[in-house]
């Protein structure tokens, strides 16, 4: 049997117990009105509000050590939070780049100076990040990444164009992949870098993309000479594709995999809705919840996780798919229940988003066949 994904763990005593304190107050916060549970709020549910109030009690930088402001709490614990929060359908859009990878990232990579900057406005819920990685013609090959980093006194000037940034109108700033050295077709992988280029720099202009539905979710963001001094170089020059690489292993093992539409599949049940298919699906899930504890703990010991997030993703990804499916054919008739087909309506249009953001299905087969060395 393959070691390519980590031992499942056992929920601990006092993980139960954060777990049902989370679910008490995210009770308390729908019955109050504060949101309404809906599909993808990760991506989607923009709420800087309650993005301070999970601060306030100690939910956000739970993974960060005091000294930086945070809780110097566990992957796991994060992971009962988060999965908490995602299966009620919580707005968490505001802060959740920022909490899942940008703050590990600043961890391994960051100077003394940059964790001290950011990751205790990152605790507070007050910094929000976004992900610099996509270009107009640079998706699943990042390696081509076009955005250069040249060398100029004091620092690094940036000139290139990211896209579809979610986020980037909100957030404070995003590591932006760049080449600082020009591409040799045997090396693909070697002259790139990462920057903190903080958003409100001169010579950066962010340019919505309005999705289909109006909605502002997307971004292009466009560097024209954007000076980044040398105290914003992130980890190293030249080892950019190892930095991004770890990067995504946090972006891809989380619960938010998975639960982009739990609240369909709870909506279903508690409505009576169900068939054979929901059990199905509901099997599936608790399946997914073992894998992605699992790579939690997993991260815990500073495993390199990345053959194990992109099962997680494979898997959890189609998942938060079919529900969607199953959902749409299962309500199609029944127009007595609005708000429900509201919701539907909501999953079945970020549905096509599911398999591509943060790498797609195809891609990631491809790195776990690697994995096993079948290819
Ligand atoms: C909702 C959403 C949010 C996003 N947010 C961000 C963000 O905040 N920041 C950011 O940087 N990016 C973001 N992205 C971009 C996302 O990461 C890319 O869409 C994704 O990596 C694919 O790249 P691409 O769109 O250029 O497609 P391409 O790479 O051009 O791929 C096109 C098709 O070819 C297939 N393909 C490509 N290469 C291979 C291969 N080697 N083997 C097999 N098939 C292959 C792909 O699977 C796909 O079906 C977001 C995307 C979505 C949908």
């Amino acid at each position: 049997m393959t070691t390519l994904l980590p031992p499942p763990l056992a929920e601990t005593p006092a993980l139960a117990r954060l777990r049902a304190d989370v679910r008490a107050f995210l009770d308390e916060q729908i019955a109050a009105g504060v949101f309404t549970p809906d599909v993808d709020t990760w991506l989607n549910g923009f709420h800087p509000d309650f993005t301070r109030s999970l601060a306030e009690r100690g939910w956000l930088g739970m993974t960060i050590p005091a000294e930086y402001g945070g809780h110097g709490r566990s992957f796991l614990e994060r992971f009962v939070v988060t999965e908490e929060l995602l299966a009620a359908g919580a707005p968490v859009a505001a802060h959740w780049i920022a909490d899942r990878q940008a703050a590990p990232s600043l961890l391994k990579y960051g100077t003394e100076e940059q964790k001290q900057r950011y990751l205790p406005r990152i605790t507070a819920g007050e910094l929000f990040w976004a992900i610099g990685m996509s270009e107009p013609d640079s998706g699943s090959d990042l390696a081509s990444v076009r955005t250069r980093g040249e060398r100029v006194e004091g620092g690094w000037r940036l000139t290139g164009t990211k896209v579809w940034t979610s986020g980037a109108h909100h957030a404070h700033a995003f590591f932006a992949l760049a080449r600082t050295a020009p591409l040799d077709p045997q090396h693909r992988h070697a002259g790139l870098s990462q920057f903190i280029v903080e958003l409100d720099s001169p010579g950066v202009e962010i340019r919505p993309i309005r999705s289909m539905n109006g909605a502002h979710h997307f971004n292009e963001v466009h560097l024209e000479g954007v000076f980044v001094p040398d105290e914003l170089v992130i980890g190293t020059i030249g080892d950019g594709w190892a930095q991004v690489t770890s990067e995504l292993s946090y972006e891809r093992s989380g619960p938010e995999r998975f639960l982009s539409t739990y609240r369909l599949l709870a909506a279903l049940a508690g409505r009576g809705l169900g068939d054979a298919e929901t059990g199905a699906y509901v099997a599936r899930l608790a399946g997914l919840h073992q894998m992605s504890s699992a790579v939690a703990g997993a991260l815990e010991h500073h495993q390199d996780v990345s053959s194990a997030a992109a099962v997680v993703k494979v898997l959890g990804t189609a998942l938060e798919g079919d529900v969607a499916d199953l959902a749409d054919r299962l309500t199609e008739d029944d127009p007595g229940d609005p708000e429900l087909r509201a919701l539907v309506a909501r999953a079945v249009f970020h549905r096509p988003g599911f398999t591509l953001r943060g790498g797609t299905s195809e891609v990631l087969r491809g790195v776990i066949a690697r994995e096993l060395g079948l290819r």
